[in-house]
């Protein structure tokens, strides 16, 4: 984690804020089914950060499903106005995966690597010239 930037972002009511002093991470893309039913259609856009330096408050609601990759996920959203804000995975128990769109536009990384591509409709805009997968990477860490 090179950047030590603090980074405020919040839902779109502002109920639910967040706090990054670890910086963001990598920005990535991910297309698998249940992204895109939460995300209206689209992919979503996420970063992973350290728990440890990422503060979380505001009332947030979860859901937890049997994620795709396996281990169980938790989708995390603003009971007031429905913005998803983050997920908790089972297999990464200290990191949170945020949407970056929690953060001001230009906050984040162009993406950096796309991820379930093999989910994705045609007319999905996939970056080019980035990693790509068609399920998940290998779990790495
Ligand atoms: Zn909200
Ligand atoms: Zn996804």
């Amino acid at each position: 984690m090179p950047e030590t930037e603090v980074l405020h972002g919040q839902c779109l009511c502002g109920a639910v804020k967040v706090t990054l002093t670890g910086g963001m991470g990598r920005t990535m893309e991910c297309h698998c089914s249940e992204c895109q039913t939460v995300m209206g259609g689209g992919p979503a856009y996420l970063t992973m950060v350290d728990r440890a330096n990422t503060d979380l408050s505001g009332e947030r609601r979860g859901y937890t499903v049997n994620g795709a990759s396996g281990g169980e996920v938790t989708r995390f959203f603003c009971p007031v106005c429905g913005t998803p804000t983050h997920s908790e995975l089972e297999s990464f128990p200290d990191k949170y995966v945020l949407k970056v769109g929690l953060f001001a536009p230009q906050s984040a990384a162009a993406p950096g690597i796309a991820i379930w591509t093999g989910s994705a409709p045609d007319w999905h805009p996939v970056t080019e010239g980035i990693p790509q997968f068609e399920k998940r990477p290998l779990p790495q860490k």
